[in-house]
């Protein structure tokens, strides 16, 4: 069977054309053409014959076709993609004047199970391989070419869709590698992040493996009781076991962790809660990202009122740590977090 183009890392690439006798300078033609000028068509800058030849007979070039876009009217577009084997996945663009953030789905549903997330309900399909993570970023990138002509710049990359990003190690670590060749895309590593729910085994392989992009951790307590309730491997992999590893990576200057706290009404959106959090995060390069919970049908959890989430906030505020609280973008088409469902 075929492999895909889109799967292959740059010095992969290169490795492939010089075990096949054919000369290297073709990766470098074939990255800039597919993920510079992000064309599907093939590449016809100077590509010698016998190199076309093997290109025809070892790779294809498919990638997940949008089956449905819907945009919001905040100017959020979702995605709906539909991957060779009828799967779908989705992906987000989130847009901040006229530029775009990107988020990503690396895996086809979620084994995570987390109580508050609509697509854990779904339980885990399968793995997305590293092309069906680029082509999910290629068919957006065209999508605004087409659609919003000028708009196609898609500044940052999230890993913030359906599935636990290091439970696919392996597939999103190369797509970061695409992501981030100067031969193609050269999106610096600082415009990328992936989130975890905590996974520890993904954590332990971080600092060796990954490029250097972001890590944000989906915190939401601070508590491993409440914790447990809301992201079940918390029992496996304790919150404070989750951070010493965490806390061990290495950051570059101005660059930090981001911590996502879902706040969910009387739930985790106490005094309690937040001086806890500050106290856990005191004095560490860190970000919070505070996210009131979008409700979906079926959940029991209720977003708390805007003052409560504000008051959240100033504690925060009072430990000196940066907090944000993130609007609900999309919601309309249910694009927001954990909104997001393979089942349509
Ligand atoms: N598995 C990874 C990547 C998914 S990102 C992780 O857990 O980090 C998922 C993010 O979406 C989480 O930070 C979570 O806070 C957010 N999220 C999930 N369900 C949500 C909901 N119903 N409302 C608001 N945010 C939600």
């Amino acid at each position: 069977m075929k492999k895909s183009f889109y799967d292959y890392s740059f010095n992969e690439l290169e490795n492939l054309l010089i075990e096949n006798s054919l000369g290297t300078s073709a990766a470098q033609r074939l990255y800039n053409w597919h993920y510079k000028k992000k064309r599907n068509d093939q590449c016809d800058d100077s590509i010698s014959k016998d190199t076309l030849k093997f290109l025809g007979k070892e790779l294809h070039f498919e990638l997940p076709v949008i089956d449905t876009v819907f945009e919001a009217e905040d100017r959020t577009v979702k995605f709906l993609f539909k991957l060779h084997d009828g799967c779908k996945v989705e992906s987000v663009l989130i847009p901040f004047h006229n530029k775009y953030s990107l988020c990503l789905s690396s895996q086809v549903g979620c084994a995570m199970k987390c109580s508050f997330c609509y697509t854990g309900t779904q339980g885990l399909k399968r793995d997305l391989s590293t092309d069906e993570i680029v082509g999910q970023f290629l068919g957006a990138w065209r999508w605004l070419k087409e659609n919003r002509p000028g708009e196609e710049r898609i500044l940052n990359i999230v890993f913030m869709g359906q599935g636990e990003p290091l439970h696919n190690f392996d597939a999103v670590k190369k797509a970061c590698e695409i992501f981030l060749s100067n031969y193609g895309c050269s999106i610096g590593a600082q415009k990328i992040t992936i989130s975890t729910a905590g996974y520890i085994p993904g954590l332990k392989r971080w600092n060796d493996e990954m490029p250097r992009v972001n890590l944000a951790l989906s915190l939401h307590s601070p508590f491993n009781t409440k914790r447990d309730q809301l992201i079940p491997i918390n029992r496996k992999y304790p919150i404070e076991e989750v951070l010493e590893y965490v806390d061990n990576i290495p950051l570059s200057r101005k660059q930090f962790i981001t911590y996502e706290y879902l706040l969910i009404a009387n739930f985790n959106d106490g005094d309690e809660d937040a001086h806890k959090v500050g106290e856990l995060l005191n004095g560490k390069e860190a970000y919070i990202n505070l996210i009131p919970f979008n409700p979906f049908e079926g959940s029991t959890f209720k977003r708390p009122e805007h003052n409560v989430v504000e008051h959240f906030k100033e504690v925060l505020d009072s430990y000196k740590i940066p907090t944000l609280i993130r609007g609900t973008k999309g919601d309309d088409v249910l694009a927001a977090c954990g909104q997001l469902n393979t089942a349509n």
